[in-house]
């Protein structure tokens, strides 16, 4: 629903730029048209085009300026949830976390080892490893975007439940495909990038939509 929406608004700005070029009525309406059809069967392509034309003009949106991110995130999540929800089998889900969930004065290295963390209820680290062997998915923790493209290559997954801040997120998923994404976005109490939060419910909704458990 989200995403057939989003598709519509968003065609609207090209469909204004080409009635203001030809000044002719149907230019517009096939526009309109044109998008839909590119969102609805290369949903990725529309994303994709939709971020690189909006991101420049997200100052005008006010807030933090994530608006073109969290379309991405939105309408890529639900389109991904749609397409693949009830059909990856746990194990080949990955859970990826960004790194500053992790208390900032821990001393164990999770990076390429989540299972260092000692769970110590400090930081939601060890709530999201206990989900992990709930529900038999995945972990991996990234400091950037190229661990995150690394985790994705080594691991091989079906889909990946990932955990970041808007700027992170929107651009990841768009990196991450052709693998299915399907995006959290973390809380930022204390500012971008320290002892952030994420809300462990929202995190195991989404991974029990991929495999269909509940
Ligand atoms: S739960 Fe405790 S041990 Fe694990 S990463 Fe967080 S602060 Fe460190």
């Amino acid at each position: 629903m989200h995403y057939h929406l989003g598709l519509t608004v968003f065609s609207l700005f090209p469909a204004v730029l080409v009635l203001l070029l030809t000044r002719l009525w149907y230019w517009p309406i096939a526009t309109v048209l044109l998008v839909n059809i590119l969102g609805l069967f290369k949903a990725n392509v529309f994303l994709s085009l939709s971020f690189h034309v909006l991101k420049p003009m997200s100052g005008l949106f006010g807030g933090e300026g994530f608006a073109p991110e969290e379309m991405v995130i939105t309408l890529g999540s639900e389109k991904t949830l749609r397409k693949f929800g009830g059909a990856i089998p746990a194990e080949r889900i990955l859970l990826l976390l960004p790194h500053c969930l992790q208390q900032h004065d821990c001393q164990r290295r999770i990076t390429f080892n989540p299972y260092n963390c000692v769970r110590c209820g400090k930081c939601p680290v060890g709530a999201l490893l206990d989900l992990a062997d709930r529900t038999g998915v995945k972990i991996a923790v990234a400091t950037g975007g190229t661990l995150a493209r690394r985790h994705i290559k080594e691991k091989h997954p079906l889909a990946v439940v990932a955990v970041a801040c808007p700027r992170d997120l929107g651009q990841g998923m768009l990196d991450a495909h052709p693998v299915p994404v399907a995006g959290v976005e973390n809380s930022r109490p204390v500012g971008d990038c320290l002892d952030t939060q994420v809300d462990i419910a929202v995190v195991e909704e989404t991974i029990r939509s991929f495999t269909g458990t509940s």
